[in-house]
């Protein structure tokens, strides 16, 4: 395996598991993992608590965009911010937010420094790390997963986390941010050419993690 950094891309629509997948691989390859979802959610936190949607005032909201990972908590300066960016709220109002395009020009560095901040190298997870943050990774993976596969994957943690919801509902919700999401003129969500396809469908956690250390491994040993 290749000593020097090197980047690895997970990109894909909502509910493919990549969080949770994205976690266990980065763990086994002993690099450092940066979720940029949750950087798009911290500012849209920030912009709905202030109560602003207009796409230069929440530009200029990215100047007080102090955030921190540490581990897998999530700061707003000294505020841990890890449950509050996961509500349906923030969740229905993200989608809008970060096809801002001085939006999504303004985190391009932070997605950069965050991913090269560690010499072993990282993983970074989003829609457009294989395509605009990180055209060269060295590895891209797209994971995906059918749309009824996810629904019911995403009911479930919400259900976990005492939301009242329904699987129709989640449905709904899921098919219409992949459709906000593949349909902005910056940067939608689309694959990578070059990028390869794990398809989570009906495949465990480890089935899915161990494919993509196999990808992974092969590639920096080519
Ligand atoms: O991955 P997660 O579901 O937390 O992402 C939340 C939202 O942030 C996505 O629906 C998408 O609108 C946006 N996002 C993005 N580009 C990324 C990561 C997330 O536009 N690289």
């Amino acid at each position: 395996m290749r000593a020097q950094g090197y980047i690895v891309a997970i990109d894909g629509p909502a509910g493919a598991g990549k969080s949770t997948i994205a976690k266990g691989v980065a763990q086994a390859l002993g690099i450092a993992r940066v979720d940029t979802g949750a950087i798009y959610r911290t500012l849209t936190l920030l912009a709905l608590e202030r109560g602003l949607d207009e796409e230069p005032k929440v530009v200029a909201l990215l100047d007080e965009l102090d955030l921190r990972f540490r581990g897998e908590q999530v700061f707003l300066g000294d505020r841990d911010v890890s449950l509050a960016i996961r509500t349906p709220k923030v969740t229905a109002a993200v989608s809008r937010i970060s096809a801002m395009p001085g939006v999504r020009n303004g985190l391009l560095e932070l997605q950069r420094r965050l991913g090269r901040a560690d010499p072993q190298g990282a993983l970074l997870e989003g829609r457009d790390i294989g395509t605009v943050v990180f055209p060269d990774a060295e590895v891209k993976i797209f994971l995906t997963a059918s749309a009824e596969e996810r629904a019911r994957r995403r009911l479930k943690d919400l259900e976990a986390a005492g939301e009242r919801t329904t699987h129709a509902e989640v449905l709904a919700a899921i098919v219409a941010r992949d459709a906000y999401d593949s349909s902005r003129p910056v940067a939608p969500l689309v694959r990578a050419f070059d990028a390869i396809t794990v398809d989570s469908t009906g495949k465990t956690l480890d089935e899915v993690i161990g494919e993509i250390c196999g990808i992974v491994r092969a590639r920096l040993a080519g």
